[in-house]
């Protein structure tokens, strides 16, 4: 029997790819992360698009990796999924971006409200509701500041248990975001039974707006939408100055994007708020 485990070990390490490797090496790199504390949080602000007023931000993961460098979550969240890293990774997000807010709050700074992104994996396990109603009881954060991101593949996948869990998530008091809104598969219908505080127009129609007339009527579309079903709607991916023109002249509400901000790390951004604050 001792032999046999030794030649499926063989087999196995033969015929295993090189691409297996690596995925593996970074798993436990990534496993070593957290416990090391490598993973930062940077913000990118949500602005009023009337006033300019920053009115919250959106937490985006990042790996300071000790050789790789700065990594982006495109190169680590579908690992982390795979692999469950994602539970321990998105509660530390969200302990961080919550403490975050609360930090801010401290140096009297006007209220914000903090965006964390929701993986597939995180949504639909039962522990989602009650690790997010012991984090802000232990924070004491107003529940109302925290917003959570879901997008319409999430919402589509089990659209009973969806409503379920978004009606827990309500009833503590926080707010709920479709991210990428417009490329997933939800209906117009659809989108009215489920409770929804916000749409994010994906940046993929924002880019070539003004300019191309299918995606002009397509955030015009979503942000008319919006109205009418009072959902806040914010366009992503927000660039250049024209974009935002053109959303403006649209009453869209709110905008976020590289033309206001990159995302910073927290004390960058602190400096950002106080210069918002200024007239
Ligand atoms: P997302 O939620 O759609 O986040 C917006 C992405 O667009 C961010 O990329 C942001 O840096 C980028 N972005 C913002 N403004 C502009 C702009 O004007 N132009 C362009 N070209 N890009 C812009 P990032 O930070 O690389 O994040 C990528 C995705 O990774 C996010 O997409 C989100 O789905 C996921 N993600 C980020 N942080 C977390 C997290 O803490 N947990 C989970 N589960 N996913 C996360
Ligand atoms: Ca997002
Ligand atoms: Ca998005
Ligand atoms: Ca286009």
């Amino acid at each position: 029997a001792k032999d046999r485990g030794k030649n499926n070990f063989q087999f196995y390490s033969a015929y295993m790819s090189q691409h297996a490797a690596k995925m593996l090496a970074l798993e436990s790199s990534l496993r070593r992360a957290l416990e090391r504390e490598e993973l930062v949080l940077y913000y990118q602000g949500k602005v009023e698009t009337r006033t300019g007023r920053i009115t919250g931000v959106e937490s985006l993961v990042r790996w300071q990796h000790p050789e790789l460098g700065l990594l982006c979550p495109d190169q680590f969240i579908p690992l982390a999924e795979e692999t469950g890293l994602i539970v321990p990774l998105s509660k530390w997000v969200l302990r961080q971006a919550c403490m975050q807010i609360c930090a801010w709050q401290r140096e009297n700074l006007p209220p914000l409200t903090v965006a964390v992104n929701l993986s597939a994996r995180q949504f639909t396990e039962d522990y989602l509701l009650e690790d997010t109603a012991q984090t802000l009881r232990e924070l004491g954060m107003d529940p109302t500041l925290l917003e959570l991101e879901i997008t319409e593949s999430m919402m589509m996948h089990n659209p009973e248990r969806t409503i379920q869990i978004l009606q827990g998530l309500k009833a503590m008091g926080i707010r709920i975001a479709i991210d990428d809104f417009g490329i997933g598969y939800s209906s117009l219908s659809h989108l009215r039974q489920f409770p929804i505080d916000i749409i994010k127009i994906d940046r993929s129609f924002i880019q070539d707006v003004p300019g191309d007339p299918a995606d002009e009527a397509i955030t015009e579309a979503i942000i008319a939408m919006g109205k009418s079903l009072k959902i806040t709607v914010v366009a992503e991916g927000v660039e250049k100055i024209e974009q935002l023109q053109f959303l403006s002249d649209r009453s869209c509400e709110e905008i976020q994007g590289y033309f206001f901000s990159r995302p910073l790390p927290a004390e960058e951004f602190t400096k950002l708020l106080w210069k918002n604050l200024a007239p």
